[in-house]
């Protein structure tokens, strides 16, 4: 069922219910729509405002914009926290990995860049990497 908020040629405001959007065109139609206060039937449906209903949740979503924006933030935090807790190991990072996961080098975070096929090697032996979020495209200073 669908309601409608229906007004008649008179400003009269009143509530219909339909089977389906098509059920008021064709009542609409044939001309079975009448004003309950004053018979006319000249009934339309109102402009019905934008209006959102759920929980607090939905009403207060961020316009995707502004989620964008705080996704950016969050992985500048992440790759922050790592440059200033990991260790940089470079383009060693592959080869590092693995030998702290073997247990052949100091256990430690360390970040590094490694080629596509180094992961995949590495996630294929088990080895937790995980990519670390792209550098915010914001205009800051450097340094
Ligand atoms: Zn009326």
């Amino acid at each position: 069922m669908i309601r409608y908020a229906l007004s008649c040629d008179h400003e009269h405001e009143f509530e219909g219910w339909f089977g389906s959007s098509g059920d008021y065109d064709d009542q609409q139609a044939r001309g079975l729509l009448e004003c309950p206060m004053c018979g006319s039937k000249g009934v339309r449906k109102q402009i019905m405002a934008p209006a959102v209903a759920g929980t607090k949740r939905t009403a207060r979503e961020a316009p995707p914009a502004q989620t964008q924006a705080m996704m950016m933030e969050a992985a500048g935090r992440i790759r922050r926290h790592v440059q200033e807790n990991f260790d940089d190991v470079g383009d060693a990072f592959a080869r590092e990995a693995r030998a702290i996961h073997e247990g052949k080098a100091e256990d430690r975070g360390i970040y590094g860049q490694a080629t596509p096929k180094e992961v995949r090697e590495l996630v294929e032996d088990g080895v937790p990497v995980a990519p670390l979020p792209p550098e915010p495209a914001k205009k800051t200073e450097l340094n």
